[in-house]
């Protein structure tokens, strides 16, 4: 056998899935290609979707990580979810704000390529990074293989967390077709219009980060913030299309946005980077809403995915219909939207089941979001972090003590 486990990826789940294995014996990470590659949502290639290299859609999220706790997909108690946090970040207390609606901003968000090579260097021939693609796997009874362009690799476990865009095309690969989902789906995240009938939100500042309020609706699918309208932003409905650009990895559309950057939309930037100017007569609204299918698979393979808009549309529209704040001066443009980039639940769960894939002791595990069926309205990606994490350590611990159940895969 030339390792004990494999992990498919070198993003946030991938990162997850590492950690979880510290004692493992002999790891191997395929990063993906050395030459990365992103993939959009639109034609215009604005808003990515995919990154198809080493850190993944890592290098570029923004970090945030809520404390409200809904969807526990992670299976995690409140103690592994505050110690995992501590791992990142040590001097900001989270253990006492699980539970509420809140959102942790770093300043420093958790990269997954810096952290695998940092863990690299600490266990040296116990975890080795190849930046290489896997091209398929297979398994039998006694162990699973994994090949790439050059290479062909043994292990007892392969953990694949090649992303929810790549990972149903790697299992098609490498299993059968019917594993893919016809349709993938998402948050969307919208400006529901301003109210001047709201306290400055109260910003808590750590040595780490700022932890900002949040609310949940009585819709449970959606997430409400509030951010002090400034300038233009005043008018109701101004720079929608700015803030969708905002904070995105650089291309052409985004930059020639960029350089038109309002004063309102810098003041935004401002409060949501690093909690100042709090204080404003007016506020804009926005939810995050989880929306089921949102996108189904484009033809074209230059180009991942095409909207489906009337569901983003029943989605958002039910969030803009009861939203907990008074004296909401509604927007007239409801048809925008901007895509939440929380892709999940691309995978058939009922097919990989049959394929022996994700149950306890299989060879072969999924711990990306391709198989999270509901994310809640919450952002997924530190708690889909968690969930790799216990699932892999569980693994490994149940190698060693074999009366130890292990933590089944979560949907
Ligand atoms: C601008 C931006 C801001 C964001 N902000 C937030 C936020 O604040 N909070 C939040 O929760 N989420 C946020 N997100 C979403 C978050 O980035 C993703 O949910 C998360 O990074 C997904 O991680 P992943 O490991 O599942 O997949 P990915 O990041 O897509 O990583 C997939 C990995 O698999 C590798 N791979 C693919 N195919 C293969 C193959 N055949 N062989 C080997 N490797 C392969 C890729 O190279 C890559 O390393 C944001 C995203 C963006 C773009």
């Amino acid at each position: 056998m030339d390792f004990d486990d494999i992990v498919i990826g070198s993003g946030l789940a991938a990162l997850g899935a590492v950690l979880g294995l510290e004692h493992s014996p002999r790891v191997l990470v395929l990063c993906g290609p050395a030459q990365g590659s992103f993939s959009y949502y639109d034609e215009r290639g604005t808003v990515p979707c995919a990154y198809h290299g080493e850190g993944g859609l890592g290098n570029d999220w923004h970090g945030v990580i809520p404390t409200g706790g809904r969807n526990n997909f992670a299976q995690a108690s409140d103690d592994e979810f505050a110690a995992a946090f501590a791992r990142f970040y040590p001097r900001t207390p989270i253990l006492q704000r699980l539970g509420s609606a809140s959102l942790f901003v770093p300043w420093r968000p958790i990269r997954p390529r810096e952290q695998l090579r940092q863990l690299a260097r600490q266990r040296g021939a116990r975890l080795t990074l190849l930046q290489q693609p896997a091209a398929g796997f297979s398994w039998n009874d006694r162990f699973a293989e994994v090949t790439t362009a050059t290479q062909t690799f043994r292990a007892r476990r392969v953990w694949l967390a090649a992303g929810a865009l790549h990972t149903p095309g790697l299992l098609e690969r490498s299993l059968r077709r019917g594993l893919r989902r016809p349709m993938v789906s998402d948050h969307a995240f919208c400006y529901l219009g301003h109210t001047d009938e709201l306290a400055p939100p109260r910003i808590v500042h750590s040595r780490e980060g700022m932890v900002f309020p949040a609310m949940y609706g009585s819709s449970p699918a959606a997430l409400y913030t509030a951010r002090p309208a400034r300038f233009g932003f005043r008018e109701l409905d101004f720079g929608i299309e700015q803030r969708a650009v905002f904070g995105l990895p650089t291309g052409n559309a985004v930059m020639k946005l960029a350089r038109r950057m309002s004063p309102g939309l810098l003041a935004e930037a401002f409060y949501n980077r690093f909690g100042v100017f709090s204080a404003a007569p007016r506020y804009s609204v926005y939810a995050q809403v989880v929306v089921p299918d949102a996108y189904s698979w484009h033809d074209d393979p230059d180009l991942s995915l095409r909207a489906r808009v009337q569901a983003i549309g029943v989605a958002t529209d039910e969030a803009r219909g009861n939203p907990p704040f008074r004296g909401l001066c509604r927007s007239r443009r409801p048809e925008v939207y901007i895509p939440g980039i929380h892709l999940h639940h691309s995978v058939d769960l009922a097919a990989l089941k049959a394929a022996g894939v994700n149950e306890p002791g299989a060879a072969l595990q999924v711990v990306d979001a391709s198989v999270l069926t509901d994310i809640g309205p919450d952002h997924h990606s530190f708690k889909m972090l968690l969930g790799a994490m216990l699932r892999a350590r569980d693994a490994v611990e149940a190698d060693q003590s074999s009366h130890r159940p292990e933590r089944a895969a979560a949907s």
